[in-house]
């Protein structure tokens, strides 16, 4: 069966293929596969309706099963943001020095202690042809962790650098690919939302009659 990764960007593809691997008989496509799909704008309050609702309009547009995911940082000094606002929170879209930037300039004079944060990633599969209907399966990770003042590392992309996750001595965006998404808020959510759709994949395989 093929499954849409609603992403544009090729790295999540890649990742979401590797830690999908041993699902039999599924494989990833991304959207870069199809030359007309709408693009989905992304107006919800939280991460849980951002995910669901690319997942299910791009499943209707692609006639695939899609996975979808909505991701960001919460400051807890700054009531939750910038939250569903991650990728624009200093205006253009994805641009990640202006988002830092903003971030530090309102975080100025906060100690250390109180600059708790937290990545969360959302993942949301929606199968409107199959025994889903209108439901969706969804998972959600989280990695805490404090800002620092100024930031650190070359790897990663968006808040890494100043990301120092609980019990870490190094930033995210000073990790190797592999150590952060085992401790990601994106890997968590990955390995939920594999297991439920292991189970859901292997009910799906059954005539409906028997499925319920
Ligand atoms: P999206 O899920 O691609 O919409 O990303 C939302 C935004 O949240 C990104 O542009 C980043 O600013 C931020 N973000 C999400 N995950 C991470 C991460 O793993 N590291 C750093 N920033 C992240």
């Amino acid at each position: 069966m093929r499954v849409l990764v609603a992403t544009r960007n090729a790295g999540k593809v890649r990742e979401l293929a590797r830690l999908f691997a041993e699902l039999p008989g599924v494989e990833l496509v991304g959207l870069d596969a199809f030359d007309e799909l709408p693009d989905v704008v992304e107006d919800g309050a939280t991460f849980e309706d951002n995910a669901a609702k690319k997942a299910r309009e791009l499943a209707r547009a692609s006639r695939l099963p899609t996975l979808a995911d909505d991701s960001g940082l919460e400051v807890d000094a700054l009531g939750g943001a910038p939250g569903v606002r991650s990728a624009r929170y200093a205006g253009a879209h994805g641009d990640d020095a202006a988002n830092n930037a903003r971030v530090l300039s309102e975080l100025e004079g906060v100690s250390f202690e109180a600059r708790t944060a937290r990545f969360v990633c959302v993942l949301a599969f929606a199968d409107p042809a199959g025994p889903l209907g209108e439901h969706v399966l969804l998972a959600r990770g989280t990695i805490e962790g404090r800002l620092l003042e100024a930031p650190r590392g070359e790897g990663g992309f968006g808040y890494d650098p100043l990301f120092l996750p609980l019990g870490e001595t190094r930033t995210t965006a000073e990790m190797p690919a592999a150590e952060k998404n085992a401790i990601s808020h994106r890997g968590e959510a990955s390995r939920a939302m594999r297991e439920l759709l292991a189970a859901y994949l292997a009910r799906r395989e059954l005539p409906y009659d028997f499925a319920d």
